[in-house]
């Protein structure tokens, strides 16, 4: 390096560098998306370029067409590929060459690296893509110059060594060229076929003409020459604007591709185009599996362009925030070209937009899950905890949501909808119930399904957080109500026999019930008798307007200090063990046993709900006390003599005060 030359040398941060050596030294499979990333950045620049200079036409100065141009050189070993977008200026290079200007990195090096995830196909989804260039080359320049009068071009150099410099350069226009040193194995990259073929299959949708550099011999024997031309490769057409009996489903395909990075096939696309009030175009995509970051605020959006102008790669305007996942491209003919984000935030053109935009996204959702209920089944698994939100905010669309979520449900392993439910449905039931917990296995077989079960109704298994407000969004389908089994007022149906019976049970409890209410007063809001249990003694449901326990604890998980909804405790007044606590209460009302037992009830009703009791250590060494004495009656040690029941299971009906009587004195552990 001579002394007067400028250059200065920067250290990449240590993510790139992570990065960087990932890319050179693990991934194998693929390499040729490196001209995908480069000519998608080239497209992305010449794009900001065209929509600034809606306001400050002076950037197109100097006259040079928006193009892409490929330029192999066999004898130097280079590729190049040049464009005349925006450019970067001294400092942009350095920092969006050199930093980490996105989040992506990072998670693209956990998805390589611990996941063991080879593939390096994502990594334009990361925001990475430009370092996608040391897949093929050791060395690698970039000479930029910004758009704009008297703007100075420089160049950017890195063999990928923990190091870049950048220096000053010439550059007859604006925008940047790329020059790859290919690696001695990866010289294919420089043949007409190859990048041909390559452009064509992951390119042909940038909108801007990509210009390949051939060589063409003409003549014939002394008069044959052979001259470099430029070919244009691609159709450089925006394919939303083709009439779609032009278009192939391959041709759908690839462009979502191109528009998404992805590399798998979206599972479905609607293509339309509206007239009348709002002129615009859609297209628009589901893909197969949800990206790493659905949850990050950015993503979020289609690509918004005015009159085939690019304005906006994320406008979120253009749907709601519980279709993030979709992807696609609106052109409206109505905006401004130089629409700004105020602009769009109120403009009545693009409330309107929004509204069709979503109802055509339901409507290709509805479609999908008729045509292609396993397409739909995995569109649902990746993105279905997503489309909930929209019954949770956006009551608007609770129809047509209503028809798109799947639950599980008591009648098979499986999801089902909820217009299958409702054709399910037994006479006279008049509610569609629903359970809310942790899994399918933790709700299976709680005590709050034993009267629906009773009576052979279905109960939807709601297992995902955003169930609980998502069913309260949703309120009804069809006419029928949503119910939570867990819910205070579970109002069934009752026969008149029912009802005499009920009525008989309320005055069941006697004295018990104010015991009971005594002994939990901290705990529980009320204690009552149950018209939902028939073979557990008890269980806890939630008041009216109360949330359930999951989601209580969800969030108190998450530090959002949510204050314990008291719950009602509600008792069987026919189990045996609350007959027995009865007797007992009425024969010795100051037994320290029937406060025992009330709260290991209370312990179980929590267990059973999901919850954890208060004070594990007390609830087992109860458990293990009355198993003990259980187990004395049933083998009496040597030399003594049984006395209670042969076998005191829970269904079996001792008289009386029977089992109270025969059963052993000595108290359970109290703490
Ligand atoms: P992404 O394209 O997702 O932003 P990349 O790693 O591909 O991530 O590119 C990083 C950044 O470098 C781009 O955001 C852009 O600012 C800049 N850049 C890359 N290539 C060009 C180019 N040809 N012209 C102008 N800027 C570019
Ligand atoms: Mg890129």
């Amino acid at each position: 390096m001579s002394v007067d030359t400028p250059r200065e040398t920067h250290k990449f941060q240590a993510e790139i560098n992570q990065l960087l050596n990932l890319v050179i030294n693990s991934l194998y499979s693929h390499k040729e998306i490196f001209l995908r990333e480069l000519v998608s950045n080239a497209s992305d620049a010449l794009d900001k370029l065209r929509f600034r200079s809606v306001t400050e036409p002076e950037l197109m100065e100097g006259g040079a067409a928006l193009e892409i141009h490929i330029l192999p050189d066999e004898e130097k070993g280079t590729l190049t590929i040049e464009d005349t977008g925006i450019g970067m200026a001294h400092d942009e290079l350095v920092k969006n060459l050199g930093t980490i200007a996105h989040s992506g990195s990072r998670e693209f090096l956990e998805l390589v690296s611990q996941r063991g995830q080879k593939d390096v196909n994502l990594i334009g989804q990361f925001g990475v893509g430009f370092y996608s260039a040391y897949l093929v080359a050791d060395h690698v320049e970039v000479v930029s110059r910004a758009a704009g009068k008297d703007s100075k071009a420089w160049k950017w150099t890195s063999d990928a060594k923990g190091t870049f410099t950048v220096e000053p350069a010439e550059r007859a226009t604006r925008g940047t060229s790329i020059i790859l040193h290919l690696k001695e194995e990866q010289k294919e990259f420089l043949g007409e076929w190859r990048l041909r073929s390559l452009i064509t299959q992951y390119s042909d949708y940038v909108n801007h003409p990509i210009k390949l550099q051939v060589q063409k011999t003409t003549g014939e024997g002394e008069a044959q020459k052979t001259e470099t031309q430029l070919e244009v490769v691609n159709k450089a057409s925006a394919l939303w604007q083709r009439p779609k009996s032009e278009i192939t489903d391959e041709q759908y395909q690839e462009f979502y591709k191109h528009l998404s990075h992805d590399f798998e096939a979206p599972l479905a696309w609607t293509h339309f185009r509206t007239e009348g009030n709002q002129v615009f175009t859609g297209l628009l995509f589901v893909p197969k599996h949800p990206p790493f970051d659905l949850n990050s605020p950015q993503q979020r959006g289609v690509r918004l362009f005015v009159k085939r102008v690019l304005i906006m790669d994320r406008c979120e305007e253009m749907l709601p925030q519980w279709l993030r996942f979709v992807r696609g491209v609106v052109d409206s003919d109505d905006l401004p070209l130089n629409v700004s984000r105020e602009l769009l935030q109120d403009s009545a053109v693009v409330k309107a937009i929004h509204k069709h935009v979503t109802k055509k996204t339901l409507d290709m959702l509805e479609k999908l899950a008729k045509d292609k209920p396993e397409d739909y089944r995995t569109f649902w698994q990746g993105f279905g905890t997503v489309l909930k939100e929209g019954l949770a905010v956006d009551t608007e669309y609770r129809e047509k949501l209503g028809a798109l979520v799947r639950y599980e449900s008591s009648r098979e392993e499986g999801l089902t909808s909820l217009a299958d439910y409702v054709t399910r449905m037994k006479e006279g039931q008049e509610a569609i119930y629903y359970i809310f917990g942790e899994s399918r296995k933790a709700v299976v077989g709680s005590p709050h399904l034993e009267a629906l079960k009773k009576r052979g109704y279905e109960v939807l298994y709601m297992t995902d957080p955003v169930d609980e407000w998502a069913a309260q969004g949703l309120k009804e389908y069809q006419g029928k109500p949503l119910v939570s089994a867990m819910h205070a007022d579970l109002k069934l149906k009752e026969t008149e026999e029912e009802k005499r019976e009920k009525e008989q049970r309320a005055k069941g409890l006697g004295p018990l019930a104010e015991r009971m209410k005594e002994v939990l007063k901290e705990q529980v809001r009320e204690v009552r008798v149950s018209d939902r249990l028939t073979d557990s003694p008890c269980c806890l449901v939630v008041p009216e307007g109360g949330s359930h326990a999951y989601v209580e604890r969800l969030l108190r998980e998450r530090g959002r200090g949510l204050p314990r909804t008291k719950r009602i405790l509600e008792v069987n007044p026919s189990h045996p063990i609350i007959e027995h606590l009865k007797a007992l209460q009425e024969k010795e009302p100051a037994s320290e046993q029937v406060t025992e037992w009330v709260e290991m009830l209370y312990d179980q009703a929590l267990l059973t709900e999901g919850s954890s009791v208060e004070d594990p250590n007390r609830f087992a060494r109860r458990m293990t006390a009355l198993m003990t004495q259980l187990a004395a009656l049933k083998v009496p040690p040597a030399g003594a003599v049984a006395s209670g029941p042969e076998t005191p299971t829970s269904d079996a009906k001792p008289t009386e005060g029977s089992a109270v009587a025969a059963g052993p004195e000595t108290p359970l552990p109290r703490n």
